[in-house]
């Protein structure tokens, strides 16, 4: 059989969000490749090997799926959320720009996911109903540098943000910095929503307006977004919505 690679998305936690295209190719395959939680979350069955790796081998874990493609098997590449955002996509394409020609041959496609922004957007109302743009905080892969101009930028420029990865155990100091210059540049009512762990079970999301927020809010499995200077809240009994209208004038 000529071998293949998909890359995909499996969304967010929840199986439900997982699209059918994604499910058929999952069910096909002779080998699922990704980050270790990530695979943790694929069925078991005959026929199929798991081969979860460490966070930081993205590169090897890339390599490894298009060599077990070129020897004739049914790859599938794994991230979280949509596989273009912050995630393997880009790895896979990497590997194979700088791999033997050969690979070149290969089916290669990109199965889109639901990203946590979107989910994460969705759970709140529509805050990023208007323009917006999303920001990795974390340094690993970036000097802080440039993760501070873009921010005091988009601030300037009054996009609502979404921010992935935004604080870890490792590097605690960065969204420190990201809430202080948010304050520096945005009114103290702008809303600010954590949202945790979205369509898992233990999802929870708070709207915080920015003068309140401390760095403890988020961790790697918070979504953060900010509200633009447009960004409303419509308070009901039943929680409040979060929205950010079409138009500004
Ligand atoms: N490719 C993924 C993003 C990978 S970066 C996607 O498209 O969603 C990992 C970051 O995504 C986490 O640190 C967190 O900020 C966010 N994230 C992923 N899943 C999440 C979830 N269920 N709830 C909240 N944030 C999530």
């Amino acid at each position: 059989m000529t071998g293949r690679v998909s890359i995909v998305g499996i969304g967010p936690g929840n199986d439900a969000m997982v699209t059918p295209q994604v499910a058929d190719v999952l069910a096909q395959a002779t080998d699922v490749v990704g980050y270790f939680p990530y695979v943790e979350r694929i069925t078991p069955r005959a026929g199929l090997t798991l081969h979860g790796s460490d966070n930081r081998v993205e590169i090897d874990r890339s390599e490894h799926a298009l060599q077990m493609a070129a020897e004739g098997r049914q790859v599938v590449v794994v991230s979280s959320g949509d596989p273009g955002v912050f995630a393997m996509a880009a790895a896979v394409f990497e590997a194979l720009e700088a791999g033997p020609a050969a690979w070149l041959d290969l089916h290669i496609d990109v199965l889109p996911g639901i990203t946590a922004m979107l989910a994460a957007s969705a759970r709140a109302g529509a805050p990023l109903g208007h323009d917006f743009c999303a920001i990795n905080l974390s340094d690993n892969l970036k000097p802080w540098a440039l993760i501070e101009k873009r921010l005091r930028l988009a601030a300037e420029a009054d996009f609502a943000m979404a921010f992935y990865n935004p604080r870890s155990k490792s590097r605690p100091e960065g969204f420190e910095k990201t809430l202080e210059i948010l304050k520096d540049a945005c009114g103290d009512d702008r809303p600010v929503i954590f949202a945790r762990n979205v369509s898992r079970p233990d999802e929870t999301i708070k709207i915080v307006p920015l003068s309140q927020t401390t760095p403890d809010m988020a961790d790697m499995r918070t979504m953060v977004l900010v509200g633009s200077s447009q960004t409303r809240i419509i308070e009901r009994a039943q929680g409040p919505i979060v929205y950010t209208p079409r138009s500004v004038s």
